[in-house]
């Protein structure tokens, strides 16, 4: 495989798809080696055609506002691959949206579900909609908009969406009740749906709380000890908040979370009703970071900078893509930590993930940090069609097991001749592996 050959042919075809193009060019540094040994997949062009969506959906999206607006946003939905299992991804509301992230998105998400051990294709949906500073009925008719399309484009054996940032419970029920109204069926169709209508018991804290049993994995192959080591965390949202609660279940000390707008610096310990206020100050819209600072004495409020400045044993980005540059990676390492993870889908910008890998940090991928949020979608799966719900235990079982294993295919695949955990590798040649191989079992299609 000649990877600047194809990534300079993916770059003609997909002009200006930067984030697609940078996650192609990870995984294809990635396997390059594993993949030379194989011929077959040479033959087969298991690279060309993997790095192509199986189906790409782009739709209209009106709707009216409270004042009687018309507006018109862009829906999206890219099946990426179902080699392994229907497709399986969530949904980003945000202004930021565009074709090039939901394929990027897409095609991590394929990777990702292979290294679930569960039979997920890949894939990523949304809208350049915003959430923000919208009322309950207007997001209500914007969802019901987005469905009266998408509708017809899924199903629990075809494509279950999820949530990801701007969708959360509220969004999924609005759509669920949409497809139900449309198909007049009541199936597992979406997942993250709430407890009483067959939503799995965890899901919302999973994606944060598989990070942490990861990182806790991680930490234990140079026997670190979690307990008392302080924690960076980036973001406010549903992945900041799980991460930060097991966090500190597990003994560490979460010391900054953030918004858009900068940071809060928490000496004291984010915890307890300090997430509660977080998640209260979250769901009203607001600002989250000045509020924080003028309620919790102690705290300060750095406007307009990430946290990354801040002296820590654990960095954690749990916010958006490329939150993490070159730079920040400078800064983090001359404060050598114990452990950098990604928890938000490619959060490290692709200089600093290749500045930690070459420090020989211990460090780890998105794809398999944050695969406990899509593999309890999995699990939510599995329950709706044996019609039963599992106890937090049970569920917790599982996504322990889960996350375990991923962190064993990641030291198979990624662990050096010096002993180094290469994770960004190992991740990547796993989920390849396994993919590559149910595309050559189907022949070509
Ligand atoms: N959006 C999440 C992710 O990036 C979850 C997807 C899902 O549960 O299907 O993996």
């Amino acid at each position: 495989m000649e990877v600047e050959k194809i990534m300079q042919n993916l770059e003609q075809k997909h002009p200006g798809e930067s984030e697609f193009l940078q996650a192609v060019r990870e995984v294809l540094l990635s396997v390059k080696d594993i993949y030379n040994q194989h011929p077959e997949f040479e033959k087969a062009k298991i690279i060309e055609r993997i790095v192509e969506p199986e189906r790409i959906v782009m739709f209209r999206v009106p709707w009216t506002d409270d004042k009687g607006d018309v507006h018109v946003n862009i829906g999206y939905r890219v099946q990426f691959n179902s080699a392994i299992g229907p497709y399986k991804g969530g949904l980003r509301f945000h202004p930021s949206v565009n074709l090039s992230i939901m394929k990027f998105l897409g095609f991590e998400q394929t990777f990702k579900n292979a290294l679930t051990t569960l039979p997920m294709g890949g894939a990523k949906g949304g809208s350049d909609f915003s959430i923000r500073g919208r009322s309950d009925a207007e997001v209500m008719r914007f969802c019901q908009s987005f469905m009266a399309e998408l509708y017809r484009h899924i199903g629990p054996n075809v494509d279950v969406p999820a949530g990801d940032i701007g969708v959360g419970g509220r969004e999924i029920g609005y759509l669920f009740g949409m497809y139900k109204k449309l198909t007049t069926q009541w199936e597992g169709v979406l997942t993250g749906k709430g407890m009483e209508w067959g939503g799995s018991i965890l899901r919302p804290e999973a994606t944060g709380y598989g990070a942490l049993y990861f990182v806790n994995q991680m930490l234990q192959t140079r026997n670190i000890d979690i307990k008392g080591k302080s924690v960076v965390i980036s973001g406010f949202g549903n992945v900041a908040w799980g991460a930060a609660k097991k966090a500190t279940e597990l003994g560490a000390k979460v010391i900054t979370i953030s918004g858009p707008d900068g940071y809060i610096y928490d000496p004291a310990g984010i915890s307890g009703e300090k997430i509660e206020y977080m998640l209260e100050l979250r769901a009203t819209g607001n600002d989250i970071c000045s509020p924080y600072a003028d309620k919790f004495e102690g705290s300060k409020f750095v406007e307009g900078k990430k946290p990354w400045e801040c002296k820590a044993d654990i960095y954690l980005t749990c916010a958006t893509q490329n939150e993490l540059n070159g730079q920040d990676a400078d800064m983090i390492l001359a404060h050598k930590p114990d452990c950098v993870a990604e928890v938000s889908n490619m959060g490290c910008t692709a200089d600093a993930v290749t500045k930690f890998v070459e420090a020989q940090q211990l460090f780890a991928p998105g794809k398999a940090v944050n695969a406990g949020g899509v593999a309890t979608s999995g699990l939510e799966m599995t329950q709706n069609s044996i019609r039963l719900h599992w106890s937090g235990q049970e569920v917790d079982e599982k996504l322990h097991y889960i996350m375990h294993s991923i962190h064993e295919q990641c030291v198979k695949y990624g662990t050096q001749p010096d002993g180094y955990i290469d994770y960004v590798k190992g991740a990547n040649v796993a989920g390849f592996m396994k993919v590559a191989h149910a595309m050559m079992a189907q022949g070509v299609v």
